[in-house]
């Protein structure tokens, strides 16, 4: 009796407790220590699992063993989905974790006026510059053996890591592994995680040394571990493809990706351009591609940095390009080629490929080149209004490409059709007065 009532007493000292120092009651932290519990002990099964999948991948039992025997849960990674209930009959999601989980703020898509940053741009070319001529020899290799400029594999150095000074804090595999057990693509997670073994059991890195980011991007130019598996050269020559240590292997690698990709070393990966007055911003985008000859007669006219037309090279005029609008009507116009397209299967962005483009344009040209065109202020919206959105153009028979709340070339376009269609100015961006019509016709419906 004694016993159960000072028990009493100690969860009402407890709640006083939290409710005095905003603290969790006892009670509270027990319960998310027994969730976690309960959620590590499915995690190792979930590894122990993963065995077979591993071996024919050729992963070693003892490498396999020693690498995720006693992993645990990496908590801290952002975008988790953590399991309700913890196993099926287990203990369920405590309210605190729930809310820990939940994003402090909706995720909004970059809007191209914030990403070019004239300062980013200057700096990193600048620094950019220095890097080329240290790695001299080495680029000048990698630009022969793979056909792709040391400006761009240096542009790319710079924009993923900032020539290697942004830390990858992360315990590669953890990070990987917690992504493929309670993340929001496991899937993809589970089989860069088998590729993860496969390059420890094959000793290119050591455990301590395969730090990646919280998505699992790994070494100077960051690849996932199938771009590694891919990808990934041993350049310098010492046995390993240590993206990680070796500078060279990385830019190396970054070279042989693009090459393997499709890049054409005699192109080059866009131009920025002055479109006629009243262009129809439909015809944006690599679905409408057209000979460079054939741009130049609707009007299309090749800029210099300082806005004034300059010719194309007349050798380049039967290269098959599409223009390239990352905010519509409201920033600067390219005239991509198919390079612009390879960039993007390094990272699927129209704003990191001209990112990448034009900061190697300007290492290239020893010159800090602005833009022709001025990014303009653009509204921005919630990557969750934006889906709405898509959603609304997909129920009206408009292809929006991926619903995924981004403003993706095929979305600018449907933007641009409805926009046509309603009377609206024609922009080909997201912009309140398209969006709102949009969803007030679906919501009416
Ligand atoms: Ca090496």
């Amino acid at each position: 009796m004694a016993r159960a009532r000072s028990g009493a007493w100690m969860v009402i000292a407890g709640a006083l407790l939290a409710l005095l120092t905003g603290v969790p009651a006892a009670g509270a932290a027990d319960d998310i220590a027994d969730y976690k519990r309960a959620v590590e002990t499915r995690f190792a099964a979930w590894l122990a699992a993963l065995w077979p999948d591993a071996q024919s991948a050729g992963v070693s039992r003892a490498s396999f063993d020693a690498n995720l025997k006693g992993l645990k849960l990496n908590w801290s990674l952002p975008h988790l989905v953590l399991p309700d209930p913890a196993a099926p009959g287990g203990p369920p999601l405590p309210a605190a974790l729930k809310e820990a989980a939940q994003p402090q703020h909706q995720p909004e898509f970059d809007v191209p006026e914030g990403y070019f940053k004239d300062g980013t741009l200057i700096g990193l070319a600048s620094q950019g510059r220095a890097k080329s001529a240290e790695w001299h020899a080495q680029l000048a290799e990698i630009e022969k053996r793979y056909g792709v400029p040391a400006s761009i594999v240096v542009a790319i150095w710079g924009r993923e890591t900032g020539f290697g000074k942004i830390d990858a804090p992360y315990d590669a595999l953890g990070a990987i592994a917690t992504q493929g057990f309670m993340g929001r693509r496991p899937e993809e997670f589970r089989k860069q995680l088998i590729v993860a073994l496969k390059i420890l059991s094959a000793g290119h890195a050591t455990r301590a040394q395969m730090k990646s980011s919280w998505a699992g991007a790994m070494g100077y130019t960051q690849f996932m571990p199938t771009d590694f598996e891919n990808y990934a050269v041993d350049f310098d020559g010492d046995g390993k493809r240590d993206i990680w240590g070796s500078i060279a292997d990385a830019l190396a690698s970054a070279g042989n990706s693009l090459h393997t990709q499709g890049w054409d070393g005699s192109k080059p990966w866009g131009y920025e351009v002055r479109l006629p007055k009243d262009f129809d911003c439909t015809l944006q985008g690599p679905d409408q591609g057209r000979p460079v000859a054939e741009w130049t007669e609707l009007g299309v006219a090749r800029l210099n940095p300082g806005g004034s037309v300059r010719g194309f090279p007349p050798e380049r005029l039967d290269d098959p390009a599409f223009v390239v609008l990352p905010a519509g009507l409201k920033g600067p116009a390219f005239l991509a080629t198919n390079n612009f397209a390879v960039l993007k299967l390094y990272n699927n962005s129209d704003v990191y490929a001209i990112f990448v483009g034009h900061v190697a344009d300007m290492i290239a040209a020893n010159a800090p080149v602005k833009f022709a065109g001025a990014w303009q202020p653009v509204e921005r919206f919630s990557r969750d209004r934006m889906q709405r959105f898509q959603e609304a153009l997909v129920a009206q028979g408009y292809d929006v490409g991926k619903v995924d709340g981004l403003a993706g070339f095929k979305t600018r376009q449907a933007i641009g059709l409805i926009e046509k269609k309603l009377g609206l100015p024609l922009t080909c961006y997201p912009n309140s007065a398209v969006i709102g019509a949009v969803l007030k016709e679906a919501s009416a419906q």
